[in-house]
């Protein structure tokens, strides 16, 4: 039948059936209220602001502190170790660990007291205490490392911008992070100051960003932004978020693992004004994930920010496959997804960390295939002299035969052939 020019199609309404719709049991209340306890017990359990290994490192060592201390950023911040003398109350150090002592160090040395509570007191070989503890080795330089082995500098148009590749910066916010990383790329420039560089400093950053209209993606970085307070971060989110060409924002951290206490409900609220906003978090093990960290990265989660991991690989801290996969579980399980293993940066006196390239594509071969997809990041080598991250892994194309099939090998190692004739 031709329909008439005004005549509206009828939308048939589908009439509830029995099954879309169950009718409900005598015992379907009393279910309610037993489903709606065990939940709320769930969800009561599985927050712990303050772990037990926490509260008694806390009362050991600061036992005039209250808890409401221990948990403000400010406090940690304020209670960080700072020296070698300031350590040695905390741990045992190993001679190669007091040796630094003397000497004039290019990077810093500053541990929150919650990050200190994970070391192990008597280990120096413990993985969180070899990536955050100073060594002997430190003023061992090898050859090819450089104070700036990626030419940030050289790749500077204006103060605290790097524009590297076509479409995105790195805006270098501060040089202040609240634990020095042993193996810090940024070694040049990182604790310089000792403090914030303030908002001033930023102007010339923003300005550049605002007249190059091809940039579409800013990481803000440092040192670590998350130390600056709340009003400082939201002047520079909502100055970058007028630009109209910014498309996204990311922010690198460290924060929410060595001081987790900083991701606050004001923080949290305040960020998830600026979508899209990402995060790149930077972990090292699995010991990490601790429900004080794990809540953090929910917080976070909860507000709609897309959680990254960033994993520098360290020689005899998470340079083994197993360790490598507990760690990429751990953050899947805490809703991070990983993103990129870091060959070491030939940074000056990290040599000791450093593993080789052979091994990362040999840690890259045990998760490929031996675990979920999701769990697989990228491997990259940042090329030294400024020539961006170069992914790499294992070879699984062998190569194409006469006869047009491609050979392939799977994570098993089994051949198998592709019919690749186009
Ligand atoms: S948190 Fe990042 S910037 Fe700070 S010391 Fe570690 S690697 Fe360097």
């Amino acid at each position: 039948m031709e329909k008439l020019p005004n005549e509206k199609l009828a939308i048939p309404r589908p009439e509830l059936s029995e099954e879309e719709e169950p009718p409900s049991k005598p015992s379907f209340i009393d279910e309610a209220s037993f489903l709606d306890e065990y939940l709320k017990s769930r969800t009561d359990r599985d927050k712990s602001l303050t772990s037990d290994r926490s509260l008694a490192f806390m009362q050991e060592f600061f036992p005039e502190a209250t808890l409401k201390d221990w948990n403000n950023w400010h406090w940690q911040i304020k209670n960080s170790a700072r020296s070698i003398r300031q350590l040695a109350r905390f741990i045992n150090l190993s001679d190669n660990e007091v040796k630094p002592d003397g000497n004039n160090h290019s990077l810093p040395l500053r541990i929150t007291p919650y990050y200190i509570s994970l070391l192990d007191r008597m280990n120096p070989e413990h993985p969180l205490r070899k990536s955050v503890v100073p060594v002997f080795d430190e003023f061992i330089v090898h050859p090819g490392e450089n104070a700036d082995p990626l030419s940030e500098e050289h790749d500077s148009p204006v103060e605290n911008i790097v524009h590297r590749y076509p479409d995105r910066v790195l805006f270098l916010v501060t040089g202040f992070c609240s634990t020095y990383c042993r193996y810090c790329t940024r070694t040049r420039m990182v604790a310089k100051d000792k403090c914030h560089v303030g908002i001033k400093a930023w102007e010339a950053g923003l300005n550049y960003i605002q007249e190059h209209k091809e940039i579409r993606d800013v990481l803000i970085s440092g040192g670590d932004p998350f130390t600056m307070p709340d009003l400082h971060l939201e002047y520079l989110l909502s100055r970058l978020r007028s630009i109209p060409h910014v498309e996204i924002i990311r922010i690198g951290t460290k924060v929410p693992v060595v001081m987790p206490q900083r991701i606050t409900r004001p923080l949290v609220n305040m960020l998830k004004k600026y979508h899209p906003l990402y995060l790149s978090i930077h972990f090292t093990h699995s010991d990490e994930l601790t429900p004080e960290v794990r809540e953090a990265c929910e917080k976070l989660a909860n507000a709609g920010i897309p959680l990254g991991s960033q994993t520098v690989l360290l020689k005899g801290i998470n340079d083994d496959i197993e360790v490598m996969k507990n760690l990429m579980h751990a953050l899947l399980r805490a809703r991070v997804k990983p993103y990129y293993i870091y060959q070491c940066d030939p940074v000056l006196g990290s040599g000791h960390f450093r593993t080789s390239i052979k091994k990362g594509l040999e840690i890259m071969e045990g998760l490929r295939g031996h675990t979920s997809g999701y769990a697989v990041p990228t491997y990259v080598v940042d090329a030294p002299g400024g020539g961006g991250k170069i992914p790499l892994l294992p070879d699984y194309y062998l190569g194409k035969g006469e006869d047009g099939y491609a050979r392939l090998r799977n994570f098993e190692n089994r051949e198998f052939q592709y019919p690749d004739f186009s």
